[in-house]
Protein backbone atom coordinates (compact mmCIF):
# COMPACT_ATOMS: atom_id res chain seq x y z
CA UNK A 1 0.00 0.00 0.00
CA UNK A 2 1.34 3.41 -0.75
CA UNK A 3 2.32 5.68 1.60
CA UNK A 4 -0.02 8.81 1.91
CA UNK A 5 3.32 10.96 1.50
CA UNK A 6 3.51 9.13 -1.84
CA UNK A 7 0.10 9.78 -2.66
CA UNK A 8 0.79 13.85 -2.66
CA UNK A 9 0.50 16.40 -4.94
CA UNK A 10 1.73 19.77 -5.16
CA UNK A 11 -1.28 21.97 -3.95
CA UNK A 12 -3.60 19.81 -3.50
CA UNK A 13 -5.86 20.81 -0.52
CA UNK A 14 -8.24 18.89 2.26
CA UNK A 15 -8.94 21.81 4.55
CA UNK A 16 -9.17 25.68 4.65
CA UNK A 17 -7.13 27.29 7.70
CA UNK A 18 -9.03 29.74 9.98
CA UNK A 19 -8.17 33.46 9.44
CA UNK A 20 -5.43 34.80 11.34
CA UNK A 21 -6.49 37.30 13.52
CA UNK A 22 -2.70 37.70 14.75
CA UNK A 23 0.28 39.43 13.00
CA UNK A 24 2.45 35.93 12.60
CA UNK A 25 5.22 37.85 10.53
CA UNK A 26 5.89 40.47 13.84
CA UNK A 27 4.95 38.25 16.99
CA UNK A 28 7.51 35.10 15.62
CA UNK A 29 11.12 35.59 16.22
CA UNK A 30 13.42 35.52 13.16
CA UNK A 31 15.50 32.32 14.62
CA UNK A 32 11.99 30.66 15.61
CA UNK A 33 10.99 30.44 11.29
CA UNK A 34 11.07 27.55 8.98
CA UNK A 35 13.91 27.68 6.97
CA UNK A 36 11.74 25.88 4.60
CA UNK A 37 8.47 24.75 4.43
CA UNK A 38 7.44 21.55 6.14
CA UNK A 39 6.73 18.53 4.40
CA UNK A 40 3.50 17.53 4.95
CA UNK A 41 1.66 15.33 1.97
CA UNK A 42 -0.76 17.38 0.16
CA UNK A 43 -3.69 15.27 -0.14
CA UNK A 44 -7.78 16.20 -0.28
CA UNK A 45 -10.42 15.29 2.26
CA UNK A 46 -11.08 12.27 0.33
CA UNK A 47 -7.65 10.92 -0.53
CA UNK A 48 -7.11 11.47 3.29
CA UNK A 49 -10.21 8.94 4.61
CA UNK A 50 -9.71 6.46 2.12
CA UNK A 51 -6.11 6.26 3.12
CA UNK A 52 -6.79 5.53 6.51
CA UNK A 53 -10.12 3.38 6.10
CA UNK A 54 -7.65 0.77 4.29
CA UNK A 55 -5.06 1.36 6.42
CA UNK A 56 -7.71 -0.04 9.47
CA UNK A 57 -8.58 -2.68 7.57
CA UNK A 58 -5.47 -3.80 7.54
CA UNK A 59 -5.32 -3.73 11.32
CA UNK A 60 -6.68 -6.57 13.36
CA UNK A 61 -8.90 -5.61 16.26
CA UNK A 62 -11.44 -6.53 18.58
CA UNK A 63 -14.00 -5.23 17.29
CA UNK A 64 -13.84 -7.06 14.40
CA UNK A 65 -13.01 -10.56 15.42
CA UNK A 66 -11.90 -13.01 18.13
CA UNK A 67 -8.74 -12.10 20.06
CA UNK A 68 -7.79 -14.57 22.85
CA UNK A 69 -4.68 -13.34 23.79
CA UNK A 70 -3.47 -14.91 27.11
CA UNK A 71 -2.17 -12.22 30.21
CA UNK A 72 -3.90 -9.07 28.55
CA UNK A 73 -7.98 -8.91 29.36
CA UNK A 74 -9.05 -8.12 25.83
CA UNK A 75 -12.63 -7.97 26.11
CA UNK A 76 -15.50 -6.34 24.04
CA UNK A 77 -15.03 -2.35 24.25
CA UNK A 78 -18.99 -1.35 24.93
CA UNK A 79 -20.51 1.75 23.50
CA UNK A 80 -22.17 3.12 26.34
CA UNK A 81 -18.87 3.83 27.91
CA UNK A 82 -17.69 6.13 24.95
CA UNK A 83 -20.62 8.03 24.95
CA UNK A 84 -20.07 9.35 28.42
CA UNK A 85 -16.59 10.11 27.92
CA UNK A 86 -18.01 12.38 24.98
CA UNK A 87 -20.54 14.20 27.35
CA UNK A 88 -19.41 17.83 26.73
CA UNK A 89 -19.62 18.59 30.63
CA UNK A 90 -16.37 16.28 30.52
CA UNK A 91 -14.35 16.83 27.42
CA UNK A 92 -14.49 20.54 27.59
CA UNK A 93 -13.50 20.95 30.84
CA UNK A 94 -10.19 22.32 32.05
CA UNK A 95 -8.04 20.99 34.60
CA UNK A 96 -6.81 24.41 35.89
CA UNK A 97 -9.93 26.22 35.64
CA UNK A 98 -9.49 28.53 38.42
CA UNK A 99 -12.05 28.42 41.74
CA UNK A 100 -15.42 30.19 42.01
CA UNK A 101 -14.23 30.98 45.66
CA UNK A 102 -12.38 29.57 48.24
CA UNK A 103 -12.78 25.67 48.22
CA UNK A 104 -15.11 25.70 45.17
CA UNK A 105 -13.20 24.41 42.23
CA UNK A 106 -15.05 24.47 39.35
CA UNK A 107 -14.03 21.15 38.19
CA UNK A 108 -16.86 19.75 40.89
CA UNK A 109 -17.99 17.26 38.91
CA UNK A 110 -14.59 15.78 37.76
CA UNK A 111 -13.18 15.61 40.84
CA UNK A 112 -16.63 14.05 42.42
CA UNK A 113 -16.20 10.75 39.20
CA UNK A 114 -12.77 10.43 40.78
CA UNK A 115 -13.53 10.75 44.50
CA UNK A 116 -16.42 8.39 43.91
CA UNK A 117 -14.01 5.65 42.03
CA UNK A 118 -12.06 5.86 45.03
CA UNK A 119 -14.91 4.71 47.34
CA UNK A 120 -15.65 2.25 44.40
CA UNK A 121 -12.11 0.60 43.73
CA UNK A 122 -12.04 0.39 47.84
CA UNK A 123 -15.65 -1.30 48.06
CA UNK A 124 -14.05 -3.99 45.34
CA UNK A 125 -10.70 -4.60 46.67
CA UNK A 126 -11.41 -3.96 50.40
CA UNK A 127 -8.33 -1.34 49.90
CA UNK A 128 -8.41 1.81 52.39
CA UNK A 129 -7.79 4.08 49.96
CA UNK A 130 -6.86 4.91 45.86
CA UNK A 131 -4.76 7.25 43.93
CA UNK A 132 -6.08 7.56 40.00
CA UNK A 133 -3.01 9.17 38.68
CA UNK A 134 -0.93 5.73 37.27
CA UNK A 135 -1.40 5.79 33.58
CA UNK A 136 -0.96 2.03 33.05
CA UNK A 137 -0.59 -0.87 34.97
CA UNK A 138 2.85 -1.05 35.16
CA UNK A 139 3.17 2.67 36.32
CA UNK A 140 0.77 1.35 38.96
CA UNK A 141 3.22 -0.92 40.11
CA UNK A 142 6.07 1.70 40.35
CA UNK A 143 4.02 4.02 41.96
CA UNK A 144 3.36 1.04 44.98
CA UNK A 145 7.13 0.14 44.25
CA UNK A 146 7.82 3.55 45.28
CA UNK A 147 5.37 3.68 48.40
CA UNK A 148 6.70 0.50 49.73
CA UNK A 149 10.15 2.18 49.64
CA UNK A 150 9.12 5.01 51.47
CA UNK A 151 7.85 3.22 53.85
CA UNK A 152 10.68 1.08 54.48
CA UNK A 153 12.94 4.27 54.57
CA UNK A 154 10.50 5.86 57.38
CA UNK A 155 10.55 3.03 59.39
CA UNK A 156 14.28 2.38 59.06
CA UNK A 157 13.93 -1.02 57.90
CA UNK A 158 17.07 -2.12 55.51
CA UNK A 159 15.28 -3.87 52.99
CA UNK A 160 17.03 -5.34 49.62
CA UNK A 161 15.17 -7.95 48.10
CA UNK A 162 11.63 -8.43 45.99
CA UNK A 163 10.14 -11.51 45.91
CA UNK A 164 8.69 -11.99 42.39
CA UNK A 165 7.55 -15.79 41.62
CA UNK A 166 8.75 -16.85 37.56
CA UNK A 167 5.03 -17.29 37.07
CA UNK A 168 4.52 -13.46 37.56
CA UNK A 169 3.67 -10.70 34.46
CA UNK A 170 7.39 -9.65 33.25
CA UNK A 171 6.90 -6.35 34.36
CA UNK A 172 6.69 -7.92 38.33
CA UNK A 173 10.83 -8.20 38.37
CA UNK A 174 11.39 -5.26 35.98
CA UNK A 175 9.46 -2.64 38.06
CA UNK A 176 11.04 -3.80 41.17
CA UNK A 177 14.36 -3.53 39.53
CA UNK A 178 14.04 0.16 38.46
CA UNK A 179 12.63 0.84 42.09
CA UNK A 180 16.16 -0.09 43.00
CA UNK A 181 15.67 -3.57 44.46
CA UNK A 182 17.30 -7.15 43.54
CA UNK A 183 15.14 -9.68 42.79
CA UNK A 184 14.56 -13.45 44.40
CA UNK A 185 13.09 -15.39 41.54
CA UNK A 186 10.68 -18.15 43.19
CA UNK A 187 9.99 -21.38 40.93
CA UNK A 188 6.90 -23.03 40.88
CA UNK A 189 6.01 -25.90 42.28
CA UNK A 190 4.04 -28.68 40.28
CA UNK A 191 0.24 -27.79 41.08
CA UNK A 192 1.75 -24.34 39.00
CA UNK A 193 1.85 -21.82 41.72
CA UNK A 194 4.66 -20.65 44.11
CA UNK A 195 6.40 -23.22 45.64
CA UNK A 196 5.97 -22.27 49.25
CA UNK A 197 9.03 -24.28 50.85
CA UNK A 198 11.43 -22.82 48.36
CA UNK A 199 9.72 -19.43 49.57
CA UNK A 200 10.68 -20.29 52.94
CA UNK A 201 13.89 -20.65 52.38
CA UNK A 202 14.78 -17.53 50.69
CA UNK A 203 12.80 -14.87 53.08
CA UNK A 204 15.27 -13.47 55.14
CA UNK A 205 14.78 -9.59 57.15
CA UNK A 206 16.38 -8.28 54.24
CA UNK A 207 12.70 -8.88 51.79
CA UNK A 208 11.22 -5.54 51.42
CA UNK A 209 7.95 -7.31 49.88
CA UNK A 210 6.36 -9.54 47.32
CA UNK A 211 4.63 -9.02 44.10
CA UNK A 212 2.04 -11.72 43.33
CA UNK A 213 0.03 -11.84 40.19
CA UNK A 214 -3.07 -13.47 41.47
CA UNK A 215 -4.76 -15.56 39.57
CA UNK A 216 -0.82 -16.11 38.23
CA UNK A 217 -0.02 -16.23 34.61
CA UNK A 218 -1.04 -19.78 34.79
CA UNK A 219 -4.39 -18.96 35.57
CA UNK A 220 -4.56 -20.37 38.82
CA UNK A 221 -5.50 -18.54 41.93
CA UNK A 222 -2.73 -19.52 44.88
CA UNK A 223 -4.93 -20.57 47.85
CA UNK A 224 -1.99 -20.22 50.31
CA UNK A 225 -2.43 -16.92 49.93
CA UNK A 226 -3.15 -16.05 53.79
CA UNK A 227 -0.14 -17.81 54.58
CA UNK A 228 2.03 -16.17 52.33
CA UNK A 229 1.05 -13.33 53.51
CA UNK A 230 2.17 -14.12 57.38
CA UNK A 231 5.05 -15.05 56.47
CA UNK A 232 5.80 -12.23 54.32
CA UNK A 233 4.52 -9.38 56.96
CA UNK A 234 6.44 -11.59 59.33
CA UNK A 235 9.70 -9.74 58.59
CA UNK A 236 8.01 -6.23 57.71
CA UNK A 237 7.53 -6.88 54.39
CA UNK A 238 4.60 -5.72 51.97
CA UNK A 239 2.31 -7.57 49.98
CA UNK A 240 2.08 -6.45 46.72
CA UNK A 241 -0.92 -7.32 44.38
CA UNK A 242 -0.83 -7.00 40.79
CA UNK A 243 -4.73 -6.81 39.57
CA UNK A 244 -4.38 -7.01 35.95
CA UNK A 245 -6.56 -10.20 36.66
CA UNK A 246 -8.85 -9.21 38.81
CA UNK A 247 -11.70 -9.98 36.07
CA UNK A 248 -11.55 -13.77 37.60
CA UNK A 249 -12.04 -12.96 40.79
CA UNK A 250 -14.49 -9.93 40.69
CA UNK A 251 -17.02 -9.96 43.30
CA UNK A 252 -16.09 -12.63 44.75
CA UNK A 253 -12.37 -12.08 46.60
CA UNK A 254 -10.67 -9.28 47.66
CA UNK A 255 -7.34 -8.78 47.98
CA UNK A 256 -7.54 -6.73 50.64
CA UNK A 257 -9.08 -9.46 52.84
CA UNK A 258 -6.69 -11.68 52.16
CA UNK A 259 -3.37 -9.95 53.55
CA UNK A 260 -2.70 -7.60 50.58
CA UNK A 261 -0.92 -4.51 51.62
CA UNK A 262 -0.93 -2.54 48.05
CA UNK A 263 -2.52 -3.40 44.54
CA UNK A 264 -2.79 -2.07 41.39
CA UNK A 265 -5.85 -2.29 38.71
CA UNK A 266 -5.64 -2.48 35.01
CA UNK A 267 -9.11 -0.06 34.12
CA UNK A 268 -8.01 -0.60 30.65
CA UNK A 269 -8.37 -4.60 31.27
CA UNK A 270 -10.94 -5.67 34.00
CA UNK A 271 -12.84 -2.41 33.16
CA UNK A 272 -13.87 -2.05 30.38
CA UNK A 273 -12.10 1.15 28.67
CA UNK A 274 -10.38 0.36 25.17
CA UNK A 275 -6.58 -0.90 24.44
CA UNK A 276 -5.33 0.21 21.74
CA UNK A 277 -1.68 -0.20 20.73
CA UNK A 278 -0.54 0.23 24.21
CA UNK A 279 -2.71 2.83 25.29
CA UNK A 280 -4.17 4.82 26.50
CA UNK A 281 -4.29 3.26 29.92
CA UNK A 282 -4.93 3.72 33.72
CA UNK A 283 -3.74 1.72 36.74
CA UNK A 284 -4.89 3.32 40.34
CA UNK A 285 -3.30 2.06 43.06
CA UNK A 286 -5.23 1.20 46.38
CA UNK A 287 -3.69 0.92 49.75
CA UNK A 288 -4.61 -0.44 52.97
CA UNK A 289 -3.87 1.91 56.23
CA UNK A 290 0.13 1.25 56.17
CA UNK A 291 1.25 3.15 53.11
CA UNK A 292 -1.80 5.70 52.90
CA UNK A 293 0.94 8.64 54.53
CA UNK A 294 3.02 7.70 50.98
CA UNK A 295 0.45 7.88 48.26
CA UNK A 296 1.18 10.52 45.63
CA UNK A 297 -0.69 13.94 45.93
CA UNK A 298 -2.73 15.68 44.30
CA UNK A 299 -6.00 13.83 46.52
CA UNK A 300 -9.04 14.61 46.14
CA UNK A 301 -11.07 15.26 49.23
CA UNK A 302 -15.04 16.37 49.92
CA UNK A 303 -14.81 19.16 52.21
CA UNK A 304 -17.47 19.71 55.09
CA UNK A 305 -19.86 21.41 52.53
CA UNK A 306 -19.79 18.69 50.26
CA UNK A 307 -17.62 20.14 47.90
CA UNK A 308 -14.67 18.52 46.20
CA UNK A 309 -11.06 20.11 46.77
CA UNK A 310 -7.77 18.61 46.27
CA UNK A 311 -5.40 18.33 49.12
CA UNK A 312 -1.73 18.73 48.80
CA UNK A 313 -1.33 18.65 52.43
CA UNK A 314 0.80 15.05 52.91
CA UNK A 315 4.62 15.63 53.68
CA UNK A 316 5.64 11.91 53.55
CA UNK A 317 3.97 11.79 50.04
CA UNK A 318 5.81 10.55 46.97
CA UNK A 319 4.88 13.44 45.06
CA UNK A 320 3.08 12.88 41.59
CA UNK A 321 3.55 10.25 39.37
CA UNK A 322 1.50 11.91 36.35
CA UNK A 323 0.05 15.18 35.54
CA UNK A 324 -2.90 16.38 36.95
CA UNK A 325 -5.58 13.51 37.56
CA UNK A 326 -4.03 10.71 35.65
CA UNK A 327 -5.97 9.44 32.24
CA UNK A 328 -8.82 10.84 33.33
CA UNK A 329 -11.37 9.74 30.52
CA UNK A 330 -10.39 6.10 30.79
CA UNK A 331 -11.08 6.31 34.43
CA UNK A 332 -14.56 7.76 33.49
CA UNK A 333 -15.57 5.58 31.48
CA UNK A 334 -14.44 2.25 34.09
CA UNK A 335 -16.77 4.12 36.55
CA UNK A 336 -19.65 4.27 34.06
CA UNK A 337 -19.06 0.89 33.63
CA UNK A 338 -19.13 -0.43 37.09
CA UNK A 339 -22.15 1.48 38.11
CA UNK A 340 -23.80 0.29 35.24
CA UNK A 341 -23.13 -3.44 35.64
CA UNK A 342 -23.08 -3.07 39.68
CA UNK A 343 -22.57 -5.73 42.14
CA UNK A 344 -24.26 -8.19 40.45
CA UNK A 345 -23.07 -7.63 36.96
CA UNK A 346 -19.63 -7.91 38.67
CA UNK A 347 -20.42 -10.97 40.41
CA UNK A 348 -21.39 -12.43 36.33
CA UNK A 349 -18.15 -10.86 34.81
CA UNK A 350 -16.38 -12.97 37.32
CA UNK A 351 -18.64 -16.20 36.85
CA UNK A 352 -18.57 -15.73 32.81
CA UNK A 353 -14.41 -14.82 32.87
CA UNK A 354 -14.25 -18.34 34.85
CA UNK A 355 -16.40 -20.28 32.70
CA UNK A 356 -15.64 -19.11 29.24
CA UNK A 357 -12.01 -20.48 30.37
CA UNK A 358 -12.37 -23.72 31.59
CA UNK A 359 -14.95 -24.33 28.66
CA UNK A 360 -11.68 -23.65 26.27
CA UNK A 361 -9.49 -25.43 28.83
CA UNK A 362 -11.32 -28.53 28.52
CA UNK A 363 -12.31 -28.33 24.70
CA UNK A 364 -8.67 -28.12 23.61
CA UNK A 365 -7.11 -30.21 25.48
CA UNK A 366 -8.29 -33.52 23.75
CA UNK A 367 -5.67 -31.68 21.02
CA UNK A 368 -3.26 -29.80 22.91
CA UNK A 369 -0.99 -30.20 25.70
CA UNK A 370 -2.51 -28.76 28.89
CA UNK A 371 0.63 -27.04 31.41
CA UNK A 372 -1.65 -27.56 34.38
CA UNK A 373 -4.50 -29.84 34.42
CA UNK A 374 -6.68 -28.40 36.92
CA UNK A 375 -9.97 -25.59 37.31
CA UNK A 376 -8.70 -22.47 36.27
CA UNK A 377 -9.36 -19.23 36.86
CA UNK A 378 -9.45 -16.71 33.38
CA UNK A 379 -7.18 -18.28 31.38
CA UNK A 380 -5.36 -21.59 30.76
CA UNK A 381 -1.73 -22.33 29.25
CA UNK A 382 -1.31 -25.03 26.48
CA UNK A 383 1.51 -25.99 25.12
CA UNK A 384 2.41 -26.95 21.24
CA UNK A 385 4.90 -29.78 22.67
CA UNK A 386 2.46 -32.48 20.84
CA UNK A 387 2.59 -30.66 17.48
CA UNK A 388 6.63 -29.86 17.77
CA UNK A 389 6.72 -33.82 17.14
CA UNK A 390 5.75 -33.03 13.89
CA UNK A 391 8.08 -29.90 13.32
CA UNK A 392 5.29 -27.22 13.92
CA UNK A 393 6.08 -24.73 16.38
CA UNK A 394 3.80 -22.35 18.98
CA UNK A 395 4.59 -19.59 16.33
CA UNK A 396 3.76 -21.66 13.35
CA UNK A 397 0.05 -22.45 14.94
CA UNK A 398 -0.27 -18.63 15.76
CA UNK A 399 0.33 -17.90 11.79
CA UNK A 400 -2.26 -20.45 11.11
CA UNK A 401 -4.34 -19.10 13.33
CA UNK A 402 -4.38 -15.64 11.18
CA UNK A 403 -5.64 -16.69 8.09
CA UNK A 404 -8.27 -18.14 10.22
CA UNK A 405 -9.78 -14.48 11.04
CA UNK A 406 -8.70 -15.29 14.67
CA UNK A 407 -5.97 -13.06 16.65
CA UNK A 408 -2.97 -15.37 17.78
CA UNK A 409 -2.97 -15.61 21.78
CA UNK A 410 0.02 -15.24 23.54
CA UNK A 411 2.92 -17.77 22.69
CA UNK A 412 6.12 -18.77 24.34
CA UNK A 413 4.93 -16.69 27.67
CA UNK A 414 5.13 -17.62 30.84
CA UNK A 415 8.37 -18.83 30.05
CA UNK A 416 7.64 -21.68 32.80
CA UNK A 417 5.95 -23.57 30.12
CA UNK A 418 7.77 -24.42 26.66
CA UNK A 419 5.80 -23.54 23.46
CA UNK A 420 3.18 -22.00 25.37
CA UNK A 421 0.38 -20.66 23.98
CA UNK A 422 -1.45 -18.90 26.75
CA UNK A 423 -5.23 -18.32 26.28
CA UNK A 424 -7.65 -15.94 27.77
CA UNK A 425 -11.39 -15.79 26.11
CA UNK A 426 -12.59 -13.09 28.77
CA UNK A 427 -16.18 -12.91 29.98
CA UNK A 428 -17.81 -11.28 26.81
CA UNK A 429 -17.58 -14.29 24.09
CA UNK A 430 -20.38 -16.07 23.20
CA UNK A 431 -20.10 -19.99 23.14
CA UNK A 432 -20.05 -20.20 19.04
CA UNK A 433 -17.09 -17.74 19.11
CA UNK A 434 -15.09 -19.68 21.16
CA UNK A 435 -16.41 -22.93 19.38
CA UNK A 436 -15.44 -21.72 16.07
CA UNK A 437 -12.11 -21.09 17.88
CA UNK A 438 -11.73 -24.45 18.37
CA UNK A 439 -12.33 -25.46 15.06
CA UNK A 440 -9.77 -23.43 14.13
CA UNK A 441 -7.11 -24.83 16.63
CA UNK A 442 -8.45 -28.57 15.60
CA UNK A 443 -7.37 -27.74 11.60
CA UNK A 444 -3.80 -26.59 12.97
CA UNK A 445 -3.93 -29.52 14.93
CA UNK A 446 -4.73 -31.63 11.79
CA UNK A 447 -2.68 -29.97 9.22
CA UNK A 448 0.28 -30.65 11.44
CA UNK A 449 -0.20 -34.05 11.06
CA UNK A 450 -0.98 -34.24 7.36
CA UNK A 451 1.10 -31.50 6.05
CA UNK A 452 3.49 -29.75 8.38
CA UNK A 453 5.66 -28.45 5.66
CA UNK A 454 2.49 -25.79 4.76
CA UNK A 455 2.96 -24.18 7.98
CA UNK A 456 6.23 -22.51 6.29
CA UNK A 457 4.33 -20.08 4.27
CA UNK A 458 1.33 -19.06 6.16
CA UNK A 459 0.10 -16.64 6.57
CA UNK A 460 -1.27 -15.68 3.42
CA UNK A 461 -3.94 -13.35 3.56
CA UNK A 462 -2.06 -10.64 5.65
CA UNK A 463 -0.17 -7.46 3.11
CA UNK A 464 2.80 -8.88 5.42
CA UNK A 465 3.60 -12.61 5.97
CA UNK A 466 6.67 -13.22 7.60
CA UNK A 467 9.20 -10.69 7.91
CA UNK A 468 12.80 -11.57 8.88
CA UNK A 469 12.26 -10.96 12.26
CA UNK A 470 16.48 -10.76 13.16
CA UNK A 471 16.84 -8.41 10.11
CA UNK A 472 13.89 -5.75 11.03
CA UNK A 473 15.75 -5.75 14.84
CA UNK A 474 19.17 -5.38 13.21
CA UNK A 475 18.18 -3.03 10.38
CA UNK A 476 15.76 -0.86 11.75
CA UNK A 477 14.85 1.89 9.40
CA UNK A 478 12.93 4.93 11.64
CA UNK A 479 14.44 7.08 9.79
CA UNK A 480 12.40 6.71 6.56
CA UNK A 481 10.99 10.57 5.71
CA UNK A 482 14.58 12.21 7.34
CA UNK A 483 16.24 14.20 5.17
C1 LIG B 1 -1.00 -6.31 31.51
C2 LIG B 1 -0.37 -6.75 32.74
C3 LIG B 1 0.50 -5.91 33.46
C4 LIG B 1 0.96 -4.57 32.94
O1 LIG B 1 -0.08 -3.68 32.76
P1 LIG B 1 -0.01 -2.51 31.64
O2 LIG B 1 -1.29 -1.79 31.85
O3 LIG B 1 0.09 -3.20 30.32
O4 LIG B 1 1.19 -1.68 31.95
C5 LIG B 1 1.00 -6.37 34.67
N1 LIG B 1 0.68 -7.58 35.14
C6 LIG B 1 -0.14 -8.42 34.47
C7 LIG B 1 -0.48 -9.76 35.07
C8 LIG B 1 -0.69 -8.04 33.25
O5 LIG B 1 -1.51 -8.88 32.59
Amino acid sequence: MELIFEKSVEGRRGFLNPCLDVDVKASIPSHLKRAKDCQFPQVSELDVVRHFTNLSKMNYSVDANFYPLGSCTMKYNPRFTESIACMKGFTDVHPLLPQLKKGELLTQGSLEVLYEMDRLLCEITAMDSFTMQPLAGAHGELTGLMMMAAYHKAKGNNKKYIIVPDSSHGTNPATAAIAGYEIISINSDKTGVMDIEELKSKLSDEVAGLMLTCPNTHGIFNSDIKKISEMIHAVDGLMYYDGANLNAVLGRCRPGDIGFDVMHVNLHKTFATPHGGGGPGSGPVGVNKKLIPFLPISRVIKNSSGKYELDYDYPESIGYVASFYGNFSIILRAYAYILYLGKQGLIETSNNAVLNANYLKERLKERFELAYDRICMHESVFSASRQVENGVHATDIAKFLIDKGCHPPTIYFPLTVKEAIMIEPTETESKKAMDEFVDAMFEADDLSRKNPKEFADLPKTTPVSRPDEVKAARELNANYFAE
